[in-house]
């Protein structure tokens, strides 16, 4: 899934997708109500706290003590065919993580140093992003992975990247009665089916999911600060993964729009790869820029946040050593379908050490990892995915 790279309410059962026509769901700028105004506090208080630590790890480039954030490829098995997506150029296999591995995984993430398996108390990776190249739904162990993930690291927040084309009803019900704390969808317009013609297919279907999915969550929110919802769920929030490309600014504004009407809670804007896809074409540095205000001006007047993280200010810049270190590199692991431990999705075959073998600690404060970070602009070959300046 090319965005990634850069993924409880209770279902009410009268919530079908006819009644919910997106024109009478008004959620805009100006009819908010207070617990979504609070929650949306709380999520810009907790992402200033993260980013301060952050901050401050990349600044005096000083990795955590182990990973803050893993993501999990659980499967390369994808529904759709997009034809930016560089799967194929870059040799995925298209196939499931085996479950057993996947224990074997999220225990060596969860508890080290190993043992005690007990619930709760232990400490490490706090952010699971079950997302590889693929579509994530497709796992057939899906919702058991992310409850064995709750019951080993039950302090452990949830995430995954999905291109929304999965999302029934019955599907939605699991993801909101779910430990799930973030569900993105991969979108990137609404020009019709197709949209760009080089990105995520937009489809009738997808928003309708999402459309549904967000009525869903929001007929039956928790109260706040309490973030359990009815059934013992996350209430998850709910976020467009939209790429930009060079024609698709009317497609993101309409995708804004709907988003604030239906009431999702933001949207995150990832900078296109171009590297492994000749045809491809990006707008320009400062047209990302204008582009960028442009979609933010839409977001403030439809009640959906527009953030992207490219367009760095000084303290971003200076954090990131003025494009020199790569913010994935301080605390982030990649886990490939076999169990090795890479720095990122782009470098899947980079392996570090492999969680069958090697305790996570090990893999990340050695020299393998060491060195990859010393080197990674020379590694990391042009990537930009967080980076300000074009790099390719
Ligand atoms: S949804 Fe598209 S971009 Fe994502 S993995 Fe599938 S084919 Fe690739
Ligand atoms: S710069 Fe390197 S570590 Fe960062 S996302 Fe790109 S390939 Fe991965």
């Amino acid at each position: 899934m090319q965005s990634h790279s850069v993924c409880a309410g209770t279902v009410m059962p009268h919530c079908t997708l006819k009644e919910r026509n997106v024109k009478d769901t008004k959620d805009s700028a100006e009819t908010l109500s207070f617990k979504t105004r609070l929650k949306r506090a709380g999520f810009r208080l907790k992402m200033i706290k993260d980013r301060t630590i952050k901050f401050l790890r990349c600044l005096f480039n000083t990795p955590s003590p182990i990973p803050v954030e893993a993501q999990i490829e659980i499967t390369n098995k994808c529904n759709f065919t997009c034809p930016m997506c560089p799967r194929e150029i870059m040799d995925v296999p298209s196939i499931n993580m085996d479950f057993g591995l996947f224990k074997e995984v999220v225990k060596k993430l969860s508890a080290p140093p190993l043992p005690p398996l007990q619930k709760g108390g232990q400490k490490g990776v706090k952010d699971f992003i079950l997302t590889g190249w693929g579509e994530p739904l497709l796992h057939p162990d899906f919702f058991e992975m992310v409850d064995f993930i709750s019951f080993i690291n039950p302090d452990a927040r949830i995430r995954f990247t999905t291109n929304g084309s999965l999302l029934n009803k019955d599907i939605r019900k699991r993801i909101l009665n779910s430990k799930v704390e973030q569900v993105s969808i991969s979108i990137d317009g609404l020009n019709g089916d197709g949209a760009t013609g080089e990105g995520h297919s937009e489809s009738k279907r997808i928003i309708e999911n999402v459309t549904a999915l967000a009525g869903e969550r929001n007929s039956n929110p928790p109260t706040p600060p309490f973030k359990k919802g009815g059934q013992g769920g996350f209430t998850p929030s709910i976020v467009f993964q939209s790429t930009i490309h060079s024609n698709n600014l009317e497609g993101l504004k309409k995708l804004i729009d709907i988003g604030g009407k239906i009431g999702i809670d933001r949207m995150n804007l990832v900078r296109l790869d171009v590297r492994k896809t000749v045809s491809l074409r990006r707008p320009s540095i400062e047209d990302e820029g204008r582009i960028f205000g442009k979609l933010k001006k839409t977001g403030k007047a439809s009640g959906l946040p527009v953030f992207f993280i490219n367009q760095q200010g000084m303290l971003l810049q200076m954090a990131g050593h003025f494009d020199r270190l790569c913010f994935r590199t301080v605390d982030h692991v990649y886990v490939n379908v076999k169990g090795d431990v890479t720095p990122c999705c782009n470098l899947r075959k980079m392996k570090m050490g492999n969680l069958l073998k090697d305790d996570i600690e090990e893999i990340w404060q050695g020299k393998i990892f060491k060195k990859f970070r010393a080197n990674q602009l020379k590694v990391c070959k042009g990537c930009d995915a967080l980076k300000r300046k074009h790099h390719h």
